[in-house]
Parts: C-alpha cells; structure tokens; sequence
C-alpha cells in the first residue's frame, strides 16, 4: 500500500468499523474517529448539515456510496427544503430510545441543529418491537439493511429494541446529531430575569442536565422533545389513565444459538389462528398456566411475550401472596424469580411444540435471566401533544413523542408503528413553528393530528408508504387538520401567569 493511499484506506476502515460496530459505546466511538481521521468540524452545532454529505466528499468507496444512496433519495423530499427548511432551529431531544432518534433523524434531514440526550450508554433490551409494514419500508429508507444485515429479511417483521436503537443511532450520527450519552435531563430553565441588555446577547431557554459540568448545560434551544419513555419527564402534561381488566404480561428471551433446528421452529404471531381457544385449553390442562395470548419472534434471541392469569400465576406459586393493588401484587417481594422462570420456559415450551432444543435464558442487563413481568392494567396517554412556554419574549415550544406520548400494549406491538408516526407529526409542527406559524395555530394543528393515533390501525394508514413524508396528509387517510381549534388550545400556550 503506498503512502497515497494509506488516508483513504484507513477511512474506508473506520467507516466499516462504525457501520458493522455492535454497541452504542462502539459506534459512538467510531464515528468520533472517522470524523476526526476525515477532519470534520463538528463542535458548536458548526458545519455542514446533514453531515453525511461532508463525509461523502471524502470517501468515495462502494460500500459508502450504497448508503449514500439511501440518505440522498430521502434527502432529496420536497418537505425538507434541500435541509434549509428547519435550520434556523436548535432542538433538544430527551432520550434514545427509537421513537427519540427517529425524530433527531427526521429534524437534521430537515436542516435543524439537533442535540440529543441519553442518561445511559449502552442499548441493551433483548426484547423485540413489532414492526408494520410501513415502519419497515420507513427503516429500509433509511439505510437498515446495511447496517443490519439481518433487517426484515424474508417475511421477518420485528426487531430487537437494541438493534433498532443502535440502526438509528448510526443513522443519526451521519445525519449530525449531538449525541450526549450519561447525560441525564433534569428540568428547564426558563430565561432568566436579570438579562443584561446593552452589551450581551439575551438568554433564551436552557436546561439542567447531570452532570452539572456538561457544557449542554449552557445551550439555548426553541424546540424540546421528550422522548425519554413512559415516564417522562418533562412537566406540564396532564395524563390520562386507561383503565382495563387486570392485565399481567411476562417477556421472556432465551438463548438463540441458530441451529437448524431452532431455524425450524416456528413463530407466533399475535395473530395467529392456531393459537385459538383450543391451544390455551390444552396448555392449562397439561401444565397448569393459563395465558390470554401468547407471541413468539426469533430474532437475536427467541422472544416470548404472554398476557398470563393471576389465578395461574398464584397456583403456580410465581405470584406469592394475593393482593387487590396490583402494584403490591407485583412488587418485587411477591413475586418468585425462580417460579417465574419456570412458567415462562414451561409456556415457551409447550407452544413451540416442545421443538426448541435448549431454553436457557439469554442475560438482561444486570446479567439475570431475561425474564420479567409487567402490569398493563392501567395505560397513560398524554392529554396533549404539545405546548408552548412563553417567558421574557423567549417561546419555547416543548412535544412529547413515543411512550411518553402514548403507552402502547406491547402484545399488540403498537409502541414503534404509533411512536414513529407521532415522531413525524411533531417534526411536522416543528417545521411549521420554524416557519413563523402562530403558536395556537401550530397547537391546534398538532392536537388535531394527535387525535387520530390511538386508533391508527396498519389498515387505516395511507396503501402507497413510498409517498409517506413528514407531512401527515401523506400517511393518515382521513385526516382533518382543523378538528381542533385554535381557541380550544389557549391553555396550552403557558405564559406564567395565572389563568
Ligand atoms: P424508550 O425506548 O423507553 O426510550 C427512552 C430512552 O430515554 C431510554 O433510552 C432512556 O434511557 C432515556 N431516558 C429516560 N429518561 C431520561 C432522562 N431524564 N434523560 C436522558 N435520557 C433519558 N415494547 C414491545 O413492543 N415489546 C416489548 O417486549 C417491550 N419491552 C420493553 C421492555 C422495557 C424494559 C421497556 C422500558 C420498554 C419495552 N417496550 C416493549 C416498549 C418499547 O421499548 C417502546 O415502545 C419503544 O422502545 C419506543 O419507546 P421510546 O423511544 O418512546 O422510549
């Protein structure tokens, strides 16, 4: 090799490391070197946007020109502007988890500096998302299949939560994002009082974060997304609870060492017309557990999800004592790890049709048995989508995505499909917000739209997903953006003062 070539070679290298990197810690780590060997500026929000178009200058090999390709067609959407479109806005995003990235990706496509924050540093959920059909077009776009081989192949429609993240993390980073891992959103700070008006600039909406010395602690922002999960942190919305019977879900993962014979085994859909009334029957006669429904997905590990019965559950001794508050009944010190384990593994076996050859459970986080279970007996919903904060002449316009939107069932795999698409439809009223729009009329738009997610089915959404685009009118069939009103969201416009 000569010494000509040696940049390039080792770009190409770095590149292939960051693509094929399996971490978040990794792929982090890798893109800091690729930019670093390709002299990109990326401090202060600086540069180029989106970034991948820097990046490509600079290293023209085949395996890159592939995803380039992908990133250019997206790109080249009207609604973007050609990424001028939102570049007068700095967005703040809480979380990185999917539904937080895919947003930090749509707002850089559109030209915004965007800054994303995540209070850990690894991906590590086995547990596996559902994916509709259009979810998984909306991925292939955006160049998963190069970073994951394995995406959606065949009739495959799901994925593990840290696959998905760490896809979206990639995508991200090229796009620009300011990734900040172990940082962890506290609360906002509004403008302050005593601004010094002669001499210096004004300060508009910042935030705490921890640690207190991180430099995001200075950043002045307009927009802030809080995607940091079901309990979400960002003040100011009312949540609705959904209450509905007692409703217990176990997930379980174990070990996929890909056999043929594990290859052979197959899954459970939600939907499946074999796993009828019969199936649960025969399940309780032989073995005693009691489930409403059951989901089997083989992905990097074989994934069950189950709704089981409390009756069951006591009988069966992984429930030790009965309560009416379901909080107590599933407190940590009711519920027998072992017991537990051994009724997820004895209902995984049975229908599977005792075809899986070993079941040994794969390892969560702590480095336990991948095994838990879950209450969904009450769900919340934020009431609205959106709001505005209006202090000292500074707006600030704050939206929720994902679960600290809507928290979905994961038996009917709702989370990614209904979280992707409030994705877009705050990046929507983001755009329109970056384009002067009056804040009622930017609310009432976005509470309008919101009101069709909890009932948006696979079969209630536009047929032709290569049209789907940030604009809502693309995806929902039905829609009405004026359902709400203007002066039905004045309480959403929060100035301080008492109402
Ligand atoms: P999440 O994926 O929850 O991501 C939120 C992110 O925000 C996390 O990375 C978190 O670390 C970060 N965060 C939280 N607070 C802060 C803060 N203050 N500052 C910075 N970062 C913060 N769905 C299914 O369909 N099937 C399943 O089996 C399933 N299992 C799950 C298991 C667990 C333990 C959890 C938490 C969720 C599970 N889900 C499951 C739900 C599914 O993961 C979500 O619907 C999906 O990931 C979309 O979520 P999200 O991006 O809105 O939030």
């Amino acid at each position: 090799m000569g010494d000509e070539s040696y940049p390039e070679c080792r770009a190409q290298e770095l590149f292939d490391e960051f693509v094929s990197s399996s971490t978040c810690r990794a792929a982090l780590g890798s893109f800091s070197q690729l930019c670093e060997h390709l002299q990109l500026d990326r401090s202060g929000g600086g540069g180029e946007r989106p970034l991948y178009r820097a990046i490509k200058h600079r290293l023209n090999y085949w395996r890159a020109n592939a995803l380039w390709a992908k990133l250019d067609r997206r790109a080249a959407q009207q609604e973007y502007q050609k990424a001028r479109v939102c570049n007068n806005i700095t967005c703040v995003i809480i979380g990185a988890g999917p539904c937080g990235l895919r947003a930090a990706v749509e707002l850089s496509f559109m030209g915004a500096r965007v800054v994303l924050l995540e209070k850990r540093d690894s991906f590590s959920r086995n547990n596996v998302l559902h994916l509709w059909p259009y979810t998984i077009h909306d991925l292939r776009g955006l160049g998963a299949k190069k970073f994951y081989g394995k995406f959606c192949a065949g009739s495959i429609d799901h994925i593990s939560i840290r696959q998905l993240q760490l896809v979206l993390l990639k995508v991200a980073l090229l796009l620009g994002v300011e990734v900040h891992v172990n940082v962890e959103f506290k609360n906002l700070v509004e403008p302050p009082e005593d601004q010094c008006l002669s001499t210096c600039a004004e300060v508009g909406w910042r935030m705490a974060v921890k640690p207190k010395s991180h430099p995001v602690n200075q950043l002045e922002f307009d927009v802030i997304i809080g995607a940091d999960g079901r309990r979400n942190t960002l003040p100011g919305f009312r949540r609705k609870e959904f209450r509905g019977k007692l409703a217990i879900a176990i997930t379980a993962n174990f070990k996929n060492r890909n056999t043929t014979a594990e290859a052979k085994v197959e899954e459970i859909s939600g939907v499946a017309s074999i796993f009828n009334q019969r199936f649960f029957q025969e399940l309780r006669q032989e073995t005693g557990i009691d489930l409403e429904n059951i989901v089997y997905y083989k992905d990097d590990t074989h994934y069950f999800v189950m709704t089981a019965k409390k009756q069951s559950l006591l009988e069966k001794g992984v429930i030790i004592q009965d309560f009416a508050d379901t909080a107590l009944l599933l407190s940590r010190g009711n519920v027998d790890q072992n017991a537990l384990q051994m009724y997820a593994r004895e209902a995984a076996d049975f229908s599977t049709n005792h075809q899986l050859p070993s079941l040994d459970f794969a390892m969560n986080h702590y480095g336990q048995p991948d095994v838990a279970m879950f209450d969904f007996t009450c769900m919340y919903a934020s009431e609205n989508a959106a709001l505005v904060r209006q202090r000292r002449g500074h707006q600030l316009l704050v939206t929720l995505v994902g679960d600290s939107l809507l928290e979905p069932f994961w038996p009917m795999g709702t989370g990614i499909a209904r979280g992707f698409l409030a994705a877009l439809d705050s990046c929507w009223m983001v755009l329109s917000w970056s384009q002067g729009g009056a804040p009622l009329d930017v609310l009432a738009q976005r509470e309008s739209v919101y009101r069709l997610l909890p009932q948006t089915t696979p079969e209630n959404l536009q047929k032709n997903f290569s049209l789907f685009t940030v604009d809502p009118t693309t995806r929902y069939l039905n829609i009405n953006r004026l359902l709400v009103t203007p002066a039905q969201v004045r309480h959403l416009v929060d100035t301080g003062e008492e109402a």
